[in-house]
């Protein structure tokens, strides 16, 4: 091991790859050369036994009554022991007689997780129709809630299928046991009768909040959930749940267990949250282009406020050389699932997108993330959840994270100390001007 000078180097030492993915050092404070500081390092492991990580668990997934497939398809993924949220609320959904379930807890621990495991053990192996219904709020996440579906339950028989714009043509079927797909399609293929709804028994949303608080598919979500005969168990997670979702979610998922969070404890300790100071638009647009090397250490993605400052901002950066993607609710389905398989191989390391992205994407080499605009709802005020969610993005189940607010007038600024105050939580100042201290501070953590 070298001393503090080269002390970015030796930190990823003996740190156990899984899946591919280099688990990253999770607590990371950077070193004091004067008084000749080392680099603290906590791995995985070490926080799943930290009972005041909300990655630790007394259990294994053994204890949790899981069968012998499961298990096994856990193991593949390389799962070794459940989170606090796993831990908890997984013994609640899967108690008879089934009882309805609102669980919070910080991105990145595991609930989706958490969802695909009680439909997957809740289900009938000898009814061969769909029991369980998922939906999501956007495509691109419906599309990784049936892969995990489909790693999970690679030892079983088992069938599951995604139910999104473009996959099920008129004359076929949605027969598998587990459907996942998003609130207007399903809607329609349960209408047009080729989605039987009469043995489902679980209906859950993930991202829950988002899906209650957006008015058509809060309505289609509610529709769909009256469309179901069987007096489903309803399962409802998220990250966030404002107060008056809260009361939206529990009429819909009445004398529901409850597993919630305070504010303060909502952001996820191991991102690191920044922000720099830009000047003027072009400004912004230059510390970007500027940051690009940092962008690409390992994948990022940038959120804009609108789909055309997304495309004009990838176009901008394009024209000089730099690999990036833009993706947004206009693209079709084909150019949306393209870009997104594209990047989850790293084929391009920034993606430019919308709130479209904000939620529950799960990609592990994702380190940083850029607030080019903060998230504002209707009018005009800070959305604190979408940033929340934003930035939830990387700091994946106990990696590492970087976020950054490009801060472009006084206005943002102010919004930007409303988001520090909202969160009990500092968002600490990076100058624009002395980019070796840019590259030293970012470096260092991602
Ligand atoms: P959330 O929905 O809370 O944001 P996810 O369910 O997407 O979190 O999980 C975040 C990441 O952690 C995913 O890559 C997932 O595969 C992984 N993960 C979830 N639970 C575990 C676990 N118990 N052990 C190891 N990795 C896990
Ligand atoms: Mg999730």
């Amino acid at each position: 091991m070298s001393g503090p000078s080269n002390n970015f180097e030796w930190i990823f030492d003996d740190i156990p790859i899984i899946n591919g993915t280099q688990i990253s050092v999770i607590a990371y404070e950077p070193p004091d050369e004067k008084k000749g500081d080392l680099v603290v390092q906590v791995k995985l492991a070490d926080l799943q036994a930290d009972p005041n990580s909300p990655l630790y668990s007394a259990k294994t997934f053994e204890q949790l009554g899981l069968s012998p497939e499961l298990l096994k398809g856990l193991y593949a993924m390389s799962f070794t022991k459940p989170s606090k949220i796993q831990e908890r609320a997984f013994p609640l959904l899967i108690s008879d007689p089934p009882k309805n379930m609102i669980g919070q807890s910080q991105s990145g621990t595991g609930k989706t997780a958490t969802i695909v495991l009680t439909m997957l053990t809740r289900l009938n192996l000898s009814v061969k129709a769909p029991q369980a219904i998922c939906l999501a709020p956007s495509r691109e996440l419906a599309r990784q809630i049936i892969d995990v579906v489909q790693d999970m339950s690679k030892f079983t028989y088992i069938t599951s299928e995604l139910v999104v714009k473009n996959t099920l043509p008129y004359g076929k079927y949605a027969q598998s046991q587990i459907i996942v797909g998003t609130p207007g399609k399903i809607t329609d293929v349960i209408k047009r009768k080729q989605l039987s709804v009469n043995d489902v028994k679980v209906f859950v949303l993930d991202e829950a909040d988002n899906m209650l608080d957006r008015d058509c598919l809060g309505d289609q979500s509610v529709r769909i959930r009256n469309m179901l005969t069987k007096d489903p168990q309803i399962v409802l997670f998220s990250a966030t749940f404002p107060e008056h979702v809260r009361k939206f979610a529990a009429r819909l998922a009445p004398n529901a267990n409850e597993i919630s969070l305070k504010r303060e404890e909502l952001s996820v300790k191991a991102i690191k949250q920044f922000y720099m100071d830009c000047n003027s638009e072009e400004h912004k647009y230059e510390t970007l282009c500027n940051i690009y090397d940092l962008l690409t250490v390992s994948q990022s993605i940038v959120f804009c406020k609108r789909r055309g400052s997304a495309d004009k901002i990838a176009q901008l950066m394009k024209s000089q050389g730099h690999l990036v993607g833009s993706l947004h609710g206009t693209m079709s389905s084909e150019e949306r699932d393209h870009l997104m398989d594209d990047f989850r191989r790293g084929i391009f390391k920034v993606l430019i997108s919308t709130n479209v992205l904000s939620r529950g994407i799960d990609i592990s080499l994702v380190s940083l993330v850029v607030n080019y605009d903060l998230p504002l709802d209707v009018l005009d005020q800070v959305d604190f959840e979408a940033y929340l969610h934003r930035i939830g993005r990387t700091g994946r189940f106990g990696r590492t994270g970087v976020s950054i607010i490009l801060v472009d007038s006084k206005n943002t600024w102010r919004q930007m100390r409303q988001i520090e105050r909202h969160f009990c939580k500092e968002i600490e100042h990076v100058p624009t001007e002395d980019w070796q201290q840019v590259e030293k501070i970012f470096k260092g953590i991602i």
